[in-house]
């Protein structure tokens, strides 16, 4: 473990973000960078993380997103020779309405549109994939060869090394417990040991990123909440080789882990954590919710009913952060000279790592494209929002993670 010092960039978070944008600012020629995380490299959210890695979209741009950053994968292990232990197993996106083919046809559209190799799937070709599925009542299955799933704590530390490598320093167990701003910039960086002086100040502190933006006086809405999955023990017929499903009808995502099944879903009632209670270096531990895990095994065991009976090893959970538009807010924060926003993954933080550490790096130039512009922390300011409108619709974000469109009149 490197000491926190001086530097000309820091970033605060050891997660897949700092640890992507740090690989990313390094490898763009920026120098004398330093990552400071309270804890251990992704040992926060990033370290719960499923892993799914899933391109199909809504919108040209996070397919975009999504693409780069599986090129990126490949590239980096390809490149540097540490494993992201990503595996591009294809994924199947399985619907069981007519509303939800007619969802899966515009998804398609997008996803050609953005170049990204798409088909629908026969029901004899999806049992030939997923021989253990019951797809009665399958009414459509969109195939993507190119998704697939990665180990978040492999990628995490595929960067970090990758970017130490290249000269960063990561300061682990140091919590940033204040800024130091002088003249309208950040101008240095104090934790309870020690202040160092820094140029720019890059927020990529997750569930914290709220409370990391509260000490330059500033305030976004950066909502956690909670999110869980488990993973059972050896179930006959499942190996690492499976492709990714997604159930959006049933609002579960499930992939293999070794010869065992990793079950998550998307809460109707999400449960999130006020921000303006999330504190310096709180820990944000939550416990198992057996209500809603099981629900998600009864629900997932009418595709697959061996579900039912099978133990379960482990379970993940956390508290990824959203926005009250379930866009990332990124860039420089106008009016505060060095400190910059990397925060509100909405969930996509290690699929999107690589692609959103672009957008960081993009926001830093001159003339970012409109898109990247969209995400700017400019939209929350000056504060005409209020906390409970933006925790509501954060929430709101989550629950309908696999909502059906609004109708088009
Ligand atoms: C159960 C679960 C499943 C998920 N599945 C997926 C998935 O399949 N695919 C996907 O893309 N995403 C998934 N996510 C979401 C994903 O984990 C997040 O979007 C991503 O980890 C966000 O990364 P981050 O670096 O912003 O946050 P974090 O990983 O939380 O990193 C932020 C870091 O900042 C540090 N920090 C905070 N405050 C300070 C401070 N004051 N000083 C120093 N350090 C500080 C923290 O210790 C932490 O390590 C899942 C999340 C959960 C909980």
């Amino acid at each position: 473990m490197a000491e926190i010092r001086d530097a000309e960039v820091t970033i605060v978070g050891g997660g897949a973000i700092g640890c992507a944008v740090a690989y990313a600012l390094v490898r763009a020629g920026y120098r004398d960078i330093q990552v400071v995380e309270q804890g251990e490299l992704a040992g926060a959210t990033s370290g719960q993380a499923a892993g799914l890695v899933g391109q199909v979209r809504a919108t040209r741009e996070r397919c975009l997103l999504a693409m780069a950053s599986v090129a990126e994968y490949a590239r980096i292990e390809r490149e540097t020779g540490y494993p992201a232990d990503w595996r591009p197993t294809g994924s199947v996106r399985i619907a069981m309405t007519e509303e939800r083919a007619a969802e899966f046809r515009a998804l398609a559209a997008v996803a050609r549109s953005a170049g990204l190799e798409v088909e629908f799937l026969t029901a004899a070709r999806l049992a030939g994939r997923f021989p253990m599925l019951d797809t009665t009542g399958v009414t459509a299955a969109l195939w993507c060869p190119t998704d697939g799933y990665l180990q978040p704590n492999s990628l995490v530390t595929a960067y970090a090394r990758a970017a130490r490598d290249r000269g960063v320093t990561f300061a682990t167990r140091t919590t940033v417990t204040g800024l130091r701003i002088t003249g309208g910039a950040v101008t240095g960086v104090r934790t309870g040991r020690r202040a160092v002086a820094t140029d720019m100040v890059i927020n990529a502190a997750g569930p914290w990123a709220g409370a990391v933006a509260r000490l330059a006086g500033q305030q976004f809405p950066v909502v956690p909440v909670r999110h869980e999955y488990f993973v059972t023990r050896a179930v006959p017929g499942w190996h690492a080789g499976l492709p990714v499903l997604r159930i959006p009808d049933l609002r579960l995502y499930v992939r293999a882990e070794g010869p065992g099944i990793l079950c998550g879903g998307w809460e109707p009632d999400g449960l999130s954590l006020d921000p303006r209670q999330v504190a310096i270096g709180q820990p944000l531990a939550v416990p198992p919710d057996w209500d809603v895990l099981s629900g998600f095994a009864a629900d997932f065991a009418r595709l697959a009913p061996p579900v039912a009976q099978a133990e379960v090893r482990e379970v993940f959970r956390g508290f990824p952060a959203f926005s009250p538009d379930g866009r990332f807010i990124v860039g420089p924060v106008p009016g505060l000279r060095g400190f910059v926003m990397a925060a509100a993954c909405n969930a996509h933080g290690v699929s999107g790592s690589a692609g959103l550490a672009q957008h960081v790096l993009e926001s830093l130039q001159p003339d970012p494209s409109p898109y990247v512009r969209s995400l700017s922390p400019a939209r929350y300011l000056p504060r005409t929002w209020d906390w409970e409108s933006a925790r509501a619709q954060a929430e709101a974000i989550y629950e309908n993670y696999y909502g059906l469109p609004p109708p088009r009149s």
